[in-house]
């Protein structure tokens, strides 16, 4: 009997593709989940083989053999080939393309998996061979380091063996240059280790608060089954105490934790803490990683060789041969949606794979979604709540600093500065914040009205006054700023609004003498220019930080007590309707990073309406208060989550092609049962980077009509003339309505 392979291969097609097996393939390798090298059009591509037939639609003599078995041991079994097939069709994408998502780069050539086992750095040749030492290895290149130097000391500490990277980070923090400066001159080398579980000293945790103890004991009972938990704990309360119990708990037992984390709560210090306080391996994988190393910390997970995984967004695909919980940190935050290609969300895949593996997965904030919060509210997540912050640190008061009718030349309020002022002088610090990067947001001639714009987006052009450049933050086009008006010549060219840089400016001007760091896109490019930044006033010194939503998370900043947030009122009237929701939680979270330590915290929010009611209601009764509110008016508007919504985006140069898919998509959908159409019409931003884009959005109060309906539709889409003329996609469960 033939074998005939079934093999996902990415490529933007729904169906699976045929295959015979290699020629001299064993049929015992060829086990779902492998990687497969296969012949595709005039190339090759590496698919995964889904599972192994005896016929084909296609008579069995037009079927290529496929060229290459890659693993020894396939690579996506089980649960995590089953999520993934539930990912394709939750988010109608093609499965050849979601399976080569969840594989780390490294993975996706035709290259073998590196072989188990831990990257170390070595002297390259042993001090003891004498041959080799006198070698002309190189020539004058291959001197020796200057004595004192961190290539000295790296040399010094190899030659007592070879150490792994978190050896080194321990012994030798900054050693990474220093390593490919040697490696460079030949002097040292990198070399395959068995894995050695690094002794570590390990640093005991504070004893835990009686609701920290609660908490930690309600989840040590659910291990062992699906337990979806909400950790809602106000912010500085704690909740990293509470998921590192957990994990410890959990690898106690033999299993493995999965810790997502915000893109930018993956800092150093977060690292740092969890290496210091946990047993075992941690494989960590972020965007910033080499491919390399990615690969090796996803292969240490697949093959249960790592404890822990802490990871941004796409860590949720990393297998788990021994899960027992998953912990998704900050669960409310943005970061989690990826917003191109596959459209997935993170947190709700945690939920997904929490229950196909039968552990707890525990989604903490201080302001949870209101997602979530409805899951709780209809008793299908468990609640644990932290209502205090440890010892003596309270959490800071909210204050409205009211702008009507009073002049706020820097942007800043009378109340701002003196409460900045105050703060100096006690020796403490201030953080500023501003969601708006640049000079400003607009440059406007004074004379004629004529402002600077991007021609690609029909938006205004921020001015970056340091580079001397107009940028748009849409399509990232880039100009010099004209000498005077194109439009009537007058020079006097003058900056509408504000944004972090013209502040940065201003605050120096009013508090001379005193540090002001700025912290946004701009000042972060460098890899840990973050954790620099933030450290780069002392804990104990005065010093103000301004800066973007950058700053909401991150470093601990214990002399922290005054916080002034900039611009509230652009959140208030937003047409988004999760606008409410998003100003919410960034008000609490930026508030949160105030009175920290002992020193108690104000926070003043900038205001034209001092009698907004979310505002009162933040100020009143908090965010969980507020949050119920927002969900009632969700329930009553019949928004989510209380409705559930797929948005069909279409983008092109010609206006009349996105109208000509968006319409004939709209007549293919007939009268769908259950669910409801809007559209099409523009996109709330009708032109980017040169193109027109529109979007019809599908909204059903039961998402099984949604899911019911969409795979038909869309297969006609995507077999009709008018979608080959542009770029489009759907959006299941879409964040931004843009
Ligand atoms: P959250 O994530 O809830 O905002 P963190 O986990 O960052 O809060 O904790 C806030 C601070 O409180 C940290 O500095 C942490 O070390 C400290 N902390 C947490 N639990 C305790 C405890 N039981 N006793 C003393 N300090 C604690
Ligand atoms: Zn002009
Ligand atoms: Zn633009």
């Amino acid at each position: 009997m033939p074998f005939v392979l079934r093999v996902a291969v990415p490529v933007p097609l729904l169906q699976v593709f045929d295959y015979l097996p290699p020629r001299d393939a064993p049929p015992a390798s060829l086990r779902p989940g492998t990687r497969l090298s296969v012949p595709f059009g005039h190339g090759r591509r590496v698919g995964i083989l889904l599972d192994v037939g005896s016929d084909s639609p296609l008579p069995l003599d037009r079927l290529k053999p496929a060229l290459a078995v890659l693993d020894p041991e396939p690579l996506l079994t089980g649960e995590m080939l089953d999520t993934l097939r539930w990912t394709a069709h939750y988010y109608q994408h093609p499965l050849g393309e979601v399976l080569q998502t969840a594989l780390p780069v490294g993975l996706r050539s035709a290259r073998l998996a590196p072989p188990g086992g831990e990257r170390a750095w070595a002297l390259a040749t042993p001090a003891t061979d004498a041959t080799h030492a006198s070698a002309p290895a190189k020539n004058a290149s291959a001197a020796a380091p200057r004595a004192g130097s961190r290539a000295a000391q790296m040399l010094g500490l190899l030659a007592r063996g070879p150490m792994n990277a978190a050896q080194l980070e321990a012994a030798l923090p900054g050693w990474r240059s220093a390593a490919a400066n040697l490696r460079r001159r030949g002097l040292i080398r990198t070399i395959l280790q068995p894995a050695t579980e690094m002794l570590r000293g390990r640093i005991a945790g504070p004893a835990l608060t009686p609701s920290q103890q609660q908490s930690v004991d309600a989840i040590a009972g659910w291990s062992g089954a699906f337990t979806p938990i909400l950790l809602e704990g106000i912010t500085g309360s704690g909740k990293t105490e509470v998921y590192l119990a957990a994990i410890e708990h959990a690898i106690a037992q033999g299993r493995q934790a999965l810790v997502l984390v915000p893109e930018i709560g993956l800092t150093p210090q977060t690292l740092r803490w969890f290496r210091e306080r946990l047993p075992g391996t941690i494989a960590v994988l972020h965007s910033a990683l080499a491919d390399g190393e990615r690969t090796r910390a996803w292969l240490s997970a697949a093959r249960g060789q790592a404890s822990v995984v802490l990871g941004t967004r796409s860590a949720i695909f990393t297998p788990l041969p021994r899960a027992g919980l998953i912990v998704v940190d900050e669960e409310h935050d943005a970061s989690y949606k990826q917003q191109d290609g596959l459209r997935y969300n993170a947190r709700d895949l945690a939920v997904v794979r929490a229950k196909a593996l039968g552990v707890p997965v525990i989604l903490g904030s201080a302001t949870p979604s209101l997602e979530t919060l409805a899951n709780v509210e209809a008793g299908r997540y468990r609640r644990l709540h932290l209502g205090a912050r440890p010892g003596a640190a309270r959490v800071p008061e909210l204050r409205v600093a009211d702008l009507r009718g009073r002049p706020a030349p820097d942007g800043l309020a009378i109340e701002s500065i003196a409460a900045l002022r105050a703060g100096l002088a006690r020796g403490e610090q201030g953080l500023i914040f501003r969601n708006r990067r640049g000079y400003a947001p607009v440059l406007m001639c004074r004379n004629c009205g004529w402002h600077a714009a991007c021609a690609r987006c029909d938006k205004p052009l921020t001015w970056h006054r340091g580079a001397a450049r107009l940028r748009c933050h849409h399509c990232g086009a880039e100009q010099r700023v004209p000498p005077q008006c194109p439009q009537c010549g007058n020079v006097d060219l003058a900056p509408q609004g504000l944004g972090t840089e013209r502040l940065e400016q201003a605050l120096a001007k009013l508090f001379p003498g005193f540090p002001v760091v700025r912290i946004d896109r701009e000042t972060t490019r460098r890899k840990d220019a973050l954790d620099d930044l933030l450290t780069s006033i002392a804990p104990d010194r005065p010093g103000l930080f301004v800066g973007t939503q950058m700053l909401a998370k991150g470093h601990d900043l214990p002399n922290l007590t005054t916080v002034i947030i900039v611009g509230v009122d652009e959140g208030l009237f937003s047409v988004d309707f999760r606008a409410s929701e998003r100003l919410a939680q960034l008000v609490v979270q930026v508030s949160g990073r105030a009175g920290r330590a002992l020193k108690p915290g104000t926070v003043w929010l900038q205001t034209h309406q001092p009698d907004h009611p979310l505002l009162r209601s933040l100020m009143r009764t908090g965010y969980a208060v507020a949050a119920r509110t927002l969900l009632a008016e969700r329930r009553e508007a019949v928004l989510p989550p209380y409705a559930h919504m797929a948005l069909l985006r279409a983008e092109a140069p010609a206006p009349a092609a996105v109208d000509a898919l968006l319409q004939h998509a709209f007549e293919l959908a007939g009268n769908p049962p259950g669910v409801t159409l809007l559209g099409p019409m523009p996109a709330p931003m009708p032109r980017r980077a040169g193109r027109s884009r529109g979007q019809l959005l599908l909204s059903a109060d039961e998402r099984s009509h949604l899911h019911a309906f969409l795979p038909d539709w869309l297969a006609k889409i995507r077999a009709s003339a008018p979608a080959r003329r542009v770029r489009w996609s759907l959006d299941v469960d879409p964040l931004d309505l843009y």
